[in-house]
């Protein structure tokens, strides 16, 4: 991914006022002290039962123990590299419940690219709604599992980058092999060639998620799209998940209530930041779209002009169980809120 070039726009967004208390409800704390302690602790515990509603469920040492299995298996996956091949296998052999199911499916490609035809594969896994709350549609999360193809011949093994990401995705398939979906149904979508093989621009980048979002327009898989979340570097040890321009504001809105709601508001960035994801070819094409990103990723200094990004530093030690928690956390609340919308 990368930020939209020259479009960087950083704006302070004012602190949200807590309206959770009425000025009736204000006139009788103000009687008395200790009624006033009493309310407000009976105000706080709805939000904190609910902070714990989620916690846990997809286990942030889950993911990060993936991540360290998938860079085991393929630490480097750029096109036509065994290791490219060696993470499509590490990622379907996780799913082996669900293709015997005829529920996985490899979305098989040729891409035209500046480094001559490479074929790409997008790995998809369905989990069908169940249950009486069962809702006619679907919720899509995705991630990008390759490696940057201009960085092949360095140490690039991108923990960060697209492993921690795509081990979210299959921690989530475990959950919901448990728990299959109460509401809309969910699928996961392993992309490939997210990243520009020569330099980013619209014909060199998001080969998978381009020529996924045109396939799903012809069959209308798109039409019945609720929602399409996609995680992005959100391993980095110090999270901060930027408010992407270019998602659907009204998703947005939905990641910072998501956050709010399961104890993690302050790992939400107070800047906006137009980012070009997989996002971006769905967007485009009228889907409701959020990037769950963290674009800022290690320190900016003379060495690291992008800091960890696209470095042969985004190694494991810089990610976290904890982050990865936090990540697990908020897309769980935020099909929870898709659900009700
Ligand atoms: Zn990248």
């Amino acid at each position: 991914m990368t930020p939209t070039p020259h479009a960087q726009n950083h704006v302070i967004l004012s602190a949200a006022k807590n309206p959770c208390i009425s000025p009736y409800l204000r006139d009788l704390c103000a009687t008395s002290a200790t009624f006033a302690f009493f309310l407000c602790l009976f105000l706080a515990a709805p939000q904190n039962l609910h902070a714990q509603k989620s916690n846990g469920k997809v286990p942030g040492a889950t993911t990060y123990n993936l991540t360290k299995e998938l860079l085991a298996a393929a630490p480097k996956r750029f096109y036509g590299s065994p290791g490219h091949a060696a993470a499509e296998k590490f990622i379907t052999s996780h799913f082996a419940p669900e293709e015997k199911d005829h529920r996985l499916e490899i979305d098989s490609f040729t891409a035209s690219t500046p480094a001559g035809l490479q074929s790409l594969r997008n790995i998809i896994v369905k989990f069908p709604s169940a249950g009486p709350a069962k809702k006619d549609g679907i919720i899509v999360l995705g991630s990008h599992y390759e490696t940057n193809y201009p960085l092949k011949d360095t140490a690039f093994v991108g923990a960060n980058d697209g492993a921690c990401t795509s081990a979210l995705l299959i921690a989530f398939g475990e959950y919901f092999r448990a728990h299959p979906p109460v509401g809309y149904s969910v699928y996961l979508v392993f992309f490939d060639g997210e990243e520009a093989v020569k330099e980013w621009g619209p014909s060199d980048s998001l080969y998978g998620s381009r020529h996924l979002a045109a396939k799903w327009s012809q069959d209308g898989t798109l039409s019945k799209i609720k929602a399409l979340i996609l995680a992005d570097m959100i391993g980095d040890k110090n999270l901060d998940i930027d408010q992407d321009a270019n998602s659907d504001p009204k998703m947005v809105e939905l990641l910072k209530l998501a956050a709010k709601n399961t104890g993690h508001a302050s790992v939400i960035s107070k800047d906006t930041t137009p980012i070009e994801d997989d996002t971006l070819p769905f967007h485009k094409r009228g889907v409701p779209v959020l990037d769950v990103i963290d674009y800022d990723y290690g320190p900016h200094d003379q060495k690291h002009s992008d800091g960890y990004h696209h470095t042969p530093e985004d190694t494991l030690d810089k990610i976290s169980a904890q982050s990865l928690q936090t990540a697990a956390d908020l897309f769980l609340e935020l099909i929870n809120l898709v659900n009700q919308r």
